[in-house]
């Protein structure tokens, strides 16, 4: 058996570190033990429980080392081996001694045998097992036995006290807690296993309502401690944003006016704002963010625009600038690979105020950038930045109100978990006239079908995107292949304006090719995934989309949100490689089936699961164990509801639940 130090770090390597840890070890599964089977009852192809007695033991050599033990029940024999074993099991193996076995029996060689089967020994009377024997995930070199001994004891020696009074339990239709934990553990012979195994049990139920529970309470403080903070109020003036509104050539959408009018309530109280827009991509949510802008301006306020990548934030940029520049709002960029006395002056404007709007990359979050007078930060593709990075700005004033706007729609079920210290908005409709994308799957070999369409779309006047395949293992490969492809279709397309940007290019080269592009200089973009976001060309109804197979669904519904933005029928062609995996197959399959950005972000959540599809949120924060969101959702709700309830109340639960089940860990670091 491992020393106690030797154990402790197997613990750890579990995640257990504390008593309660190892109570919450629940099981993956569970084995039947409570039952003796007759050996001539035995051979069903299931494990079951034996009692014999052994005849002889033998080391034998046939080819490998076994240890061939011959038993009977009095009416038959069994043939046990063992291929690994210690000299001290050989000694158990004496005439006489009584076997427990644990295993399957199958007919052999010699008669019924059974192979490396758990064992014990055991007198006559030996009683057998009343509960189900658990079996817990473990790690290499930690046995069950050493786990169940540790938990077993953890599970007699703690008072398992609820932190919920029973009148809510009684409401919820939720089992006492010590309870719960008890038969998960422990569960007896006649319980329906799959209920258990597949985490459906009411006693299941329970926990996973913990565990939400905490998660809500911990995020719902969050919430309300920020809205506690002072913060400048913006209350809106409706002169600016009027005059925006008045000169653009459309109107804006419902959806739009919606989300806009909350975060104009939002900007006007004087504690700062922490608000999530969400909403398919094309669905306009720059329009929003940038009204939001415009009436912190309206109140001299300064605000921060931040996007992931220089494309991007330069997209917004020149964007901004168009709109707002007329109104007299003055507009400034702010990359990292400004000229250093082109930034001096950037840097310098910001500071003393003369800059009303900031736009930039994660640059705008360096210490040498100081704002006069910060009251709003809208960061775009907010998944992207990690969350220092958007400390580190809320450190740049006095809590700056924030907007933050993801890409591509986030699940509803994670919204309300993981971001429920955010407020959200969700833009739920798209700009008229836009005509659905038609989406192909195409196996590379058929390449030459796609080269012609490019030819036809680009002589009838409409633009093309050929997106390079992503390689995730090195970016110097990447660019080659980026280059390699714009060279190849140059010369297969002599007549066509062919283009290239990627990643490496100096900003004003990007610029000038997006330029280009823009004017219809450039017919075909060749691109890397630089253009996965922002990048708006409507008369471009044609894309690409190389390697397909490698890549996330997200970005594949950003790539493809590129076209479909004008009146022109627009094609989006996905080429792939043979063989495909598993899972690139079903994320091939989603994409071609499904156009709603919400539900291919559901299902994208169902094939990763929430910590990938989380990504920088989650660094470093507990996720979900025990409960499911897709499954769970009705546990979710009602969690949510009871936090809000406890906590309005000032139950003491509060602090008694957060203390089970967080100790001094946080779902999340307030952002
Ligand atoms: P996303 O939500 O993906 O960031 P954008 O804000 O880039 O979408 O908007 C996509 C395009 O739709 C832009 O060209 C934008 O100017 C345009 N747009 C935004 N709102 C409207 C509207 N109400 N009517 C028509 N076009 C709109
Ligand atoms: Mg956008």
């Amino acid at each position: 058996m491992p020393s106690r130090p030797e154990v402790e770090k197997q613990l750890e390597k579990l995640g257990i570190h504390s008593r309660l840890d190892l109570v919450l070890h629940l099981p993956l599964r569970y084995e039947d033990e409570t039952q003796l089977t007759a050996l001539k009852d035995a051979r069903t192809g299931d494990a079951v429980v034996v009692e014999a007695e052994v005849v002889e033991a033998d080391v034998k050599y046939r080819p490998r080392r076994t240890l061939v033990v011959k038993l009977t029940d009095g009416e038959r024999d069994l043939w046990v081996r063992f291929m690994n074993f210690y000299p001290s099991q050989v000694k158990q193996m004496q005439a006489g001694k009584r076997l427990r076995l644990f295993g399957e029996v199958r007919p052999g060689f010699f008669g019924d045998e059974m192979v490396h089967p758990k064992y014990r020994v055991v007198g006559k009377d030996t009683p057998l097992p009343t509960s189900l024997t658990p079996v817990y995930p473990t790690t290499a070199g930690l046995s069950q036995n050493e786990l169940r001994e540790r938990i077993g004891g953890a599970l007699d020696k703690f008072a398992l006290e609820d932190t919920l009074e029973p009148e809510l339990l009684a409401q919820l239709r939720l089992g006492r807690f010590r309870e719960s934990v008890l038969f998960l553990h422990r569960p007896p012979p006649k319980v329906d296993r799959a209920s258990l195994e597949e985490r459906t049990h009411p006693a299941w139920r329970r926990l996973k309502f913990d565990e939400l529970l905490a998660q809500q309470l911990a995020m719902r403080i969050a919430y309300r401690e920020r809205r506690s903070k002072a913060a400048t109020k913006l209350p809106a003036k409706h002169t600016l944003t009027n005059a925006l509104v008045k000169s653009l050539p459309f109107a804006l959408t419902r959806a739009q006016k919606k989300a806009s009018a909350t975060i104009a309530k939002d900007l006007a109280l004087p504690h700062p704002m922490r608000r999530l827009l969400q909403g398919d991509v094309g669905s306009g949510k720059t329009l929003v963010a940038a009204l939001a802008a415009v009436q912190a301006v309206e109140n001299a306020a300064q605000v921060a625009f931040m996007a992931p990548t220089e494309i991007l934030a330069e997209q917004h940029y020149l964007k901004l600038k168009h709109w707002l520049e007329p109104l007299g709002i003055r507009v400034a960029w702010v990359a990292g690979s400004l000229k250093a006395r082109a930034k001096k002056q950037a840097l310098e404007a910001i500071a003393a105020g003369e800059t009303q709007l900031a736009i930039g990359t994660h640059a705008l979050f360096q210490d040498d950038v100081k704002f006069a007078k910060l009251g709003l930060a809208i960061v775009d593709e907010q998944h992207r930045f990690g969350v220092a990075q958007r400390l580190a700005l809320a450190a740049k004033g006095v809590e700056p109100h924030q907007l933050m706007m993801s890409a591509t729609p986030i699940p509803r079920t994670l919204s309300m978990s993981y971001f429920a210290d955010l407020d959200v908005s969700v833009i739920d409709e798209m700009p008229p006239g836009r005509t659905p994308i038609v989406t192909k799957l195409v196996d590379e070999s058929r390449r030459d079908e796609v080269l012609a369409r490019v030819r036809d779309a680009c002589a009838e006047g409409d633009q093309a995107y050929w997106v390079c395949p992503l390689i995730e293992e090195s970016e110097v490969l990447q660019l080659k292949t980026a280059i390699e492809t714009y060279e190849t279709l140059q010369a297969t397309f002599p007549d066509l304006a062919v283009g290239l940007v990627h990643g490496r290019l100096k900003t004003e080269e990007k610029a000038q090719v997006m330029e280009d592009f823009k004017a219809r200089r450039i017919q075909l973009l060749v691109a890397t995934t630089v253009i996965e976001v922002g990048v708006d060309v409507p008369n471009a109804t044609l894309m690409v989309i190389e390697h397909a197979e490698r890549m996330g669904l997200a970005q594949l519904h950003q790539l493809r949100g590129r076209v479909g933005r004008g009146p022109g029928k627009s094609l989006a062609i996905l080429l792939y490689h043979r063989p495909l995996s598993e899972a690139a197959t079903q994320r091939l399959k989603i994409i071609y089936e499904n156009d709603d950005g919400f539900e291919i972000a559901r299902q994208d959540l169902l094939l990763r699961g929430p910590g990938e599809f989380l990504g920088s949120r989650q660094s470093g924060a507990p996720l979900l164990r025990f409960a499911d969101l897709e499954r769970d959702t009705d546990l979710l709700e009602s969690a949510r509801d009871v936090a809000d309830e406890l906590i309005a109340t000032g139950d003491a639960a509060v602090s008694r639940h957060l203390e089970r089940w967080l100790g001094t860990k946080r779902f999340f670091l307030k952002a």
